[in-house]
């Protein structure tokens, strides 16, 4: 038997690291387990090399809980440890990690993803047990079983000892502070949440597995039971496999699996996989978005060679795209820094930017091999494409072949053909090309009729950042300007040369000015007098473009729109001259009379535009009545 110290400079390292690593106990099972499926691919490997002749079965892994004993053990068939080997990885490779690991961040106590990329994986065990011991057994010929033990201060033990097998046994004490560990259920927990994709096969206990009736069997026969391994992982996961080798329904069947309480199918998934000048594999799958969507569950998890690490992908996937779902394995993303350094990390910008493509071109193709499927699909993406339009350039370059401009007839345009179609009759008088477009197709619909009347196509643009959007539209394009129809009356939306004939003379129109700017606050609204169609209405309200969409936009947290303050509400009152009961307004001897036509008419604009509340509700439901009466 060898007794020795190990190689630490630090008194006693194991406080530190148990004090450090204290919100994430729980990972020592995903580091034991790791280790053992290194063991066994390392095994395999071999195997296949022809450097172990022989057959090596089906190697699995074991975890077994002794609630009595308290005791966690983790049981491999891998390559097993010959005494010098455990001399040299575990006593002292893992600690002069361990010691690296403590100078390097005793003094930051975030990131805790950092186990297993200093060799400290194994010496996390230290953080639930107060004593683990290894029972080892190397696949070379003739080397002995040996068992070594340590408490957690630095002196070990190490000595010879029986065992047959090959493989490895890590038997871990518990800690009385961490008993909970001894649960089936927290040991059932953690295999779920951090092996369920492993590529060798964790046993945890047993099940019962009903076998199905043979053909031939008797009425009234009971189908036999025989009792099973309880493989706790699924070791070849959907993203490990070829995209050729995969239809449509294991992609989403594999969705259920990944997020078992999800009950709705995805829209549809991408398939990455790269391995120059990144290694990167995974699938990523579009949700239908909807208001009830919780962006704090069922996001994409992170794997390191089909280990789970994270499901916070903040700084390596674009942030447009963290309300996709799926998984990304890569062994080549450092998760041993902080997430800051992370976003500045060469390797990680262009696994960003090589995802962003891959949903690019998705998109592309789903758009070219069936326009009108993409169409139906586009209210549920629209909101993650309008983002990332918004927020990366490369996506917006190519956004042009995907993105859709819906009409409130639902007519689906891309931007160029959306040009073609109205630069006719929407360019105006200074060479503009004006879109017009909606936000809401009830609350908005006189003046959209107003337009449709004129001809025009009205685009309905409802996402909440539209505002946003249309601003970098209206930057990337020389001549274009976005205009909500109800920002205006529809001849001032797009001027066009013409100029209109008023009914009324100049003298008529400035005695009606300040008697409507009398009947009305004026604070809020501003007198506009325009020379119209007759049939259009005599009093309608507008909120000019510029204003709203400064609003809107500072709402939305638009960058930029701090210090201007609160913008008031600001509308116009547009009075059409031409229409015929603007001149009787004019006409109308008695003062009373007039002003309870003005007030009338002026309620009437408000009601279209939803402005009409309250009070002055009341009484314009009341002045209503006695007007028919
Ligand atoms: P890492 O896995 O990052 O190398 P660990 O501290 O987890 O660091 O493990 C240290 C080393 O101990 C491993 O590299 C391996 O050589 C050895 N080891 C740990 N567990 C096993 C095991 N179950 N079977 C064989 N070797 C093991
Ligand atoms: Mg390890």
């Amino acid at each position: 038997m060898t007794k020795g110290s190990i190689n630490v400079t630090a008194e006693n390292i194991f406080p530190i690291i148990k004090k450090f690593l204290y919100s994430d106990h729980e990972i020592f099972l995903r580091e034991l387990i790791s280790n053992a499926t290194d063991a066994t691919l390392k095994l395999k490997h071999l195997s296949t090399l022809g450097e172990i002749k022989g057959d090596i079965g089906n190697p699995i892994i074991e975890v077994i809980v002794d609630k009595e004993k308290k005791e966690i053990r983790i049981i491999d068939q891998g390559v097993g440890m010959t005494s010098e080997e455990v001399e040299k990885y575990i006593n002292q490779v893992a600690f002069s990690g361990a010691e690296e690991f403590v100078e390097k961040y005793k003094d930051k106590v975030e990131d805790t993803g950092i186990i297993g990329h200093f060799g400290l994986g194994f010496y996390s065990s230290f953080m639930v047990a107060s004593s683990v011991e290894i029972f080892t057994k190397s696949y070379q010929k003739g080397s002995k079983a040996v068992r070594w033990e340590c408490d957690g201060s630095p002196e070990y033990t190490l000595e010879e000892t029986k065992r047959t097998e090959r493989g490895t046994e890590i038997v871990l004490h518990i800690d009385d502070d961490s008993l909970e560990f001894l649960e089936e259920r927290k040991i059932t927990e953690l295999l779920n949440k951090y092996n369920k994709f492993m590529p060798i096969p964790i046993k945890f206990g047993t099940r019962e597995e009903t076998l199905p009736l043979a053909e031939d069997a008797p009425e009234g026969a009971k189908p036999e039971t025989i009792t099973v391994a309880n493989i706790v992982n699924n070791p070849n996961p959907a993203w490990t496999k070829l995209p050729a080798d995969l239809k449509d329904e294991d992609y989403n069947s594999f969705y259920r699996e990944l997020y078992p309480m999800q009950f709705e199918e995805p829209l549809f998934h991408i398939h990455l996989n790269v391995d120059y000048p990144f290694n990167l594999t995974g699938i990523l799958y579009f949700p239908k978005l909807n208001k009830n969507l919780d962006p704090t569950k069922d996001k994409i998890q992170l794997y390191q060679n089909q280990v789970f690490v994270t499901d916070n992908v903040e700084g390596i996937v674009p942030d447009f795209l963290q309300m996709l779902r799926g998984v990304i394995d890569s062994p080549d993303i450092p998760l041993n820094v902080s997430r800051s350094y992370l976003q500045a990390d060469g390797a990680v910008k262009k696994i960003a930017s090589y995802i962003t493509k891959k949903v690019a071109d998705k998109l592309i193709s789903l758009f070219k091999n069936d326009r009108k499927a993409f169409e139906e699909k586009w209210d549920d993406i629209k909101i993650i494409i309008e983002y990332g339009m918004l927020s990366e350039d490369k996506f917006f370059e190519k956004s042009d072949k995907f993105a859709l401009y819906p009409t409130v007839d639902k007519t689906y345009f891309t931007f160029s053909e959306l040009e073609e179609k109205i630069k006719p009759t929407q360019t105006d008088k200074d060479g503009n090309l004006i879109v017009l477009y909606a936000s809401n197709e009830k609350a908005q619909h006189s003046y959209i009729e107003a337009a449709k009347e004129k001809g025009y196509e009205v685009l309905l643009l409802d996402s909440p950042i539209v505002s946003h959007f249309i601003q970098k539209l209206e930057g990337s394009k020389e001549n274009l300007q976005f205009v909500r129809v109800d920002s205006d009356h529809i001849e001032n939306l797009i001027k066009k040369d013409e100029t209109s004939i008023s009914k009324l003379s100049d003298e008529e129109k400035e005695t009606l000015k300040p008697l409507i700017e009398e009947a009305i606050p004026k604070q809020t609204y501003t007198v506009q007098l325009e020379a119209m169609d007759s049939n259009a209405n005599p009093f309608i309200i507008t909120q000019p473009e510029f204003m709203r969409r400064m609003k809107e936009m500072q709402a939305s947290g638009g960058g930029g729109m701090m210090g201007m303050g609160n913008f008031p509400d600001m509308y116009n009152l547009v009075v059409n001259t031409n229409n015929e009961l603007v001149g009787k307004i004019l006409a109308t001897k008695t003062k009373k009379k007039q002003e309870a036509l003005i007030k009338q008419a002026f309620d009437l604009a408000k009601l279209s535009q939803n402005l009409l509340h309250g009070e002055e509700l009341t009484k314009f439901i009341k002045r209503s009545f006695e007007l028919i009466k």
